[in-house]
């Protein structure tokens, strides 16, 4: 015990030389250091401390003396600076920006979205130099709140992609290390996370939201009323197994369990189907029919409708997910 006592400050003394080591081991601002330095300091300091890129060239200001200089200062503030007046992205969005070396400012890309919807997006350089550009996706979960970083970005022309599993705001930031001059092209969108499941419908078909007081107000509408004639086929959303049920207020009805633990085993349910394409316990692919719309349990007096719910520790507004599939906007 004594001997744990006394190991345990250079222990930790040892480990904070360690860090500075790794902090100071780009003392040339300008310069970039060798991708595997890089991606271990990433690595360690992102990954373990939950520090941005963006934090850590912070302190690499400090400990070059830089940050309370009026430049310091100037790199620091530039973020809220531009998030002042962000840029306003809606459904789609594409720009072509530039940095000039001899200001310091950040560019800052917002948008609200729901839970369920996809955000994707591509981002490039269109300089040739060497310079860093710090990119994250970072999210609040409304105004006044602090924004936590989601994503690291990568500026190498791929697609890439985040499912939106809290409601609020998003923004993309980018903001160059300090004196460089760099272009970019960003491309963002946003829409649904999965497939609509009635074959040949849309949004459009959406006839009752979800939360709408049902029975006199005694109940919510857990899900959403998709109309569509007798017979249409149902599709599965995703890849997982099935449970038929044939009774109560749902009628003929389809229990889908994605069965993985990403949306933390959500549940999806199909109710009202005038009859089955699948047996009970089966297991489906994505796009499989599961069954034919019609209008069975408590449904007897509407038209025919797919009622669709999504459960995921309790009932989860199925419309953001079934927006159309985002696309990127050309250029
Ligand atoms: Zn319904």
């Amino acid at each position: 015990m004594r001997e744990l006592r006394v190991l345990r400050p250079w222990l930790l003394f040892g480990l904070l030389v360690v860090l500075v080591i790794l902090l100071t081991a780009r003392d040339d601002l300008r310069q970039n250091a060798a991708k595997s330095s890089e991606s271990a300091i990433r690595y360690v300091v992102f990954d373990m401390l939950g520090w941005s890129p963006r934090e850590v060239f912070i302190w690499r200001l400090r400990l070059a003396g830089l940050v309370d200089s009026p430049l310091g200062q100037q790199w620091i503030g530039a973020v809220e600076r531009a998030n002042k007046s962000p840029f306003q992205v809606g459904d789609q969005y594409r720009a072509s920006e530039a940095f000039a070396d001899d200001r310091v400012e950040a560019h800052v890309f917002q948008v609200t979205l729901e839970r369920g919807e996809k955000l994707i997006w591509q981002l490039s350089r269109l300089d040739a130099s060497g310079d860093r550009l710090y990119a994250s996706l970072e999210h609040r979960e409304r105004e006044g709140q602090g924004w936590s970083t989601v994503a690291e970005l990568s500026a190498d022309g791929a697609t890439s992609s985040s499912l939106v599993s809290r409601s609020g705001d998003y923004r993309i930031v980018l903001q160059p290390e300090l004196f460089a001059r760099l272009e970019y092209s960003l491309a963002i969108a946003s829409g649904g996370s999965l497939p609509f499941p009635v074959e040949a419908a849309s949004q459009r078909d959406i006839g009752s939201s979800f939360g709408a007081p049902r029975d006199g107000g005694a109940r919510e509408h857990h899900g959403v009323d998709i109309f569509a004639d007798r017979g249409t086929p149902v599709r599965a959303v995703m890849d997982g197994r099935v449970r038929t049920g044939t009774g109560g207020i749902g009628g003929n009805h389809v229990w889908l369990s994605s069965g993985l633990l990403g949306l933390g085993g959500a549940r999806y349910y199909y109710a009202h189907l005038d009859s089955f394409a699948i047996e009970s316990g089966d297991r489906v692919k994505e796009g499989e029919i599961l069954g034919y719309v019609g209008n069975t349990g408590n449904a007897s007096n509407t038209p025919p409708h797919l009622h669709f719910g999504i459960y995921s520790g309790g009932p989860v507004d199925p419309a953001p997910f079934l927006k159309p599939e985002p696309v990127l906007p050309e250029r």
